[in-house]
């Protein structure tokens, strides 16, 4: 039996990234069909726990975010980062990190004061998915098929075909479409079919990592449960991440520079003295998920009518939880590019901007990850041998480990620069103005209007957050009411291209918003700011749109 289905987009991969990409493309108009091996509701590897303030603010637009917020640990309970000896021996310092409960209203600790309407959120990936999907499976336009794989793919002139197989009955599925994106995780075959090689560092850290249930874990802690406890002895260090804030819990362990070999390091004995308990101690193995930090990037991300999105693209050791929040922007990079293609107000070179823009920013951050993770690792192999001794001298120790710890730790949990900071200041598709972008590091950065920048978040004095009023197309923000915008709205039009106004009445937006306009873009990053509005609006509309 075959079955044919055909579609605008073929999406290979619904993990996070592939299902991000499939909602946004679907409300854009987009006919999209996702195709995912996994049986529908098999859950994912207990990977990703980390959702970023960028990504937060996507499913915001995308109607998701308040069904995110509801799901995860424990509406109460702390999404905090411990530092102690063993999960239930002395505390070394902690992160505080808002509950969901208080997350939108805490303005105490390193954690708060986001610039943004969603500050990050603390959920495992086994819950975020089903969200997603869900969300997926209710939008108009976006059609999935769950326990399909696809097996080849190949395209010509007009469109891409690809050979799927329905695995439960074997039957042959038939799939055609005007364009293909690869969101199929690290061993992608849509990669592998384009012909795009990873480049950089095959192992960083090698990690034997293990999804367990202990009941009786909490109440042996001697201090107060949190989202991440890191063990931190000369025996064994690791880390253990609270997945539903009961009994489940994932546990990394962090293998040593000569530890090839998961099998060969004792997984029982490595989890005990993690935990800091004796052999009376129970728990069970729901599954083993080890895994190895990379800092692999593809040499492209595109070859005519196929693209690569998320870790099909890019694969990094999680630091600063960012793996996932990476490739889902790259998802809404490619998003609004490929609407604008298909729907006709984006020109020929607005597909050449995706490995433009996003290429570079991937390159950098695959190498503030794996740089922390290097720190982190120096860190464990130099831990004192007398940091567990009682009395002053062994205080002294903790102590000093403690800040250490803390410093080192503070930039990757609340990492806002890799959130906001990044620029596209190599795109073809940003008219620049002089002005260079601020610099960044993990955990800072400038907000500005400088074209290829982040427009900066503001709240307006109505109330409303500024991406709320800027939609999902291009905004032009005007600072002067009485400003005509027309020239520009009229341009935008000739061209079909989505554009609104929004002004920018806000006590919030004087410092940041230097000039009288700024054309912000669908993915909320600027494309242009002046205080006149270009002799030659129509240019300005070309130049932003591609042609
Ligand atoms: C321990 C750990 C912790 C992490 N923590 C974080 C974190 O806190 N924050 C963060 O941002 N990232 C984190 N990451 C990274 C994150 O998990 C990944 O970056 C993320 O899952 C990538 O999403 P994706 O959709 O690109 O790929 P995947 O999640 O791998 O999804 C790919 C999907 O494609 C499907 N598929 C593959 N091939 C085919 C085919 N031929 N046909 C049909 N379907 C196919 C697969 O079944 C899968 O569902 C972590 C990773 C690890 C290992």
């Amino acid at each position: 039996m075959t079955n044919t289905h055909t579609a605008q987009v073929l999406i290979v991969g619904g993990g996070p990234v592939g299902l991000t990409l499939a909602i946004d493309l679907a409300q854009r108009g987009i006919d999209v069909l996702l195709v995912e091996q996994r049986p529908r509701g098999e859950r994912p590897e207990a990977k990703c726990n980390h959702v970023s303030a960028r990504s937060m603010e996507i499913f915001r637009r995308l109607g998701v975010a308040k069904a995110l917020r509801g799901t995860g640990l424990p509406a109460d309970h702390p999404a905090d980062v411990a530092y102690r000896t063993t999960f239930t021996g002395d505390e070394l310092s902690r992160i505080p990190i808002p509950s969901r409960r208080d997350r939108y209203t805490a303005t105490q600790g390193p954690d708060t004061g986001w610039p943004t309407p969603e500050p990050p959120h603390r959920i495992n990936q086994i819950y975020l998915e089903p969200v997603l999907f869900d969300h997926a499976l209710a939008t108009p336009g976006l059609r999935i098929l769950t326990h399909t794989r696809v097996e080849d793919l190949a395209q010509d002139d007009t469109g891409v075909s690809a050979q799927a197989v329905d695995i439960a009955s074997g039957a042959t599925v038939t799939l055609r479409a005007d364009h293909l994106i690869g969101c199929d995780g690290g061993r992608s075959l849509v990669r592998k079919k384009i012909g795009a090689a990873l480049h950089g560092v095959e192992v960083v850290q090698r990690v034997q990592s293990t999804f367990l249930r202990a009941p009786d874990l909490l109440q042996r802690a001697k201090h107060p449960p949190a989202w991440a406890t890191f063990s931190y002895n000369p025996r064994r260090s690791g880390n253990v991440y609270a997945i539903d804030g009961i009994e489940t819990f994932v546990l990394h362990n962090y293998l040593r520079p000569g530890e090839t070999d998961f099998e060969s390091v004792d997984r029982d004995a490595s989890i005990r003295t993690i935990l800091g308990v004796g052999a009376d101690f129970r728990y069970e193995v729901i599954s083993k998920e080890d895994w190895i930090g990379r800092r692999l990037v593809a040499d492209k991300l595109r070859e005519r009518r196929i693209f690569i999105c998320g870790d099909a693209a890019h694969l990094w050791v999680p630091m600063a939880g960012y793996g996932m929040n990476a490739g889902i922007a790259d998802a809404m990079n490619l998003s609004w590019l490929l609407a604008g293609h298909l729907q006709g107000w984006a020109g020929p070179r607005a597909l050449d901007a995706y490995e433009a823009e996003r290429l570079p920013i991937t390159e950098q951050v695959s190498r503030f990850a794996m740089n922390h993770s290097i720190a982190l690792q120096k860190e464990r192999e130099s831990v004192p041998a007398d940091l567990e001794a009682e009395g002053p001298a062994g205080d002294a120790l903790r102590a000093a480990a403690g800040k250490t710890l803390y410093d080192l730790n503070v930039k990757q949990y609340c990492c806002a620069g890799l959130n906001f900071g990044y620029f596209y200041d190599a795109s073809p598709l940003i008219a620049p103005d002089g002005e260079s972008p601020p610099g960044y590091t993990m955990d800072s950065f400038t907000p500005s209007t400088v074209p290829g920048c982040r427009t900066p978040h503001v709240w307006l004095d109505d109330g409303r957050s500024l991406y709320d009023a800027m939609g999902d197309g291009f905004a032009l923000l005007r600072l002067d009411p009485q400003a005509d915008a027309s020239p520009l709205l009229d341009a935008a039009k000739q061209r079909g291209l989505p554009l609104r106004v929004v002004d920018l009445a806000s006590a919030e937006a004087a410092g940041l918003y230097r000039h009288r306009w700024v054309l912000s873009r669908p993915d909320q990053h600027v494309a242009w700011r002046g205080d006149d509005l270009p002799a030659d609006p129509l240019a300005l509309i070309d130049r932003v749109r591609g042609a």
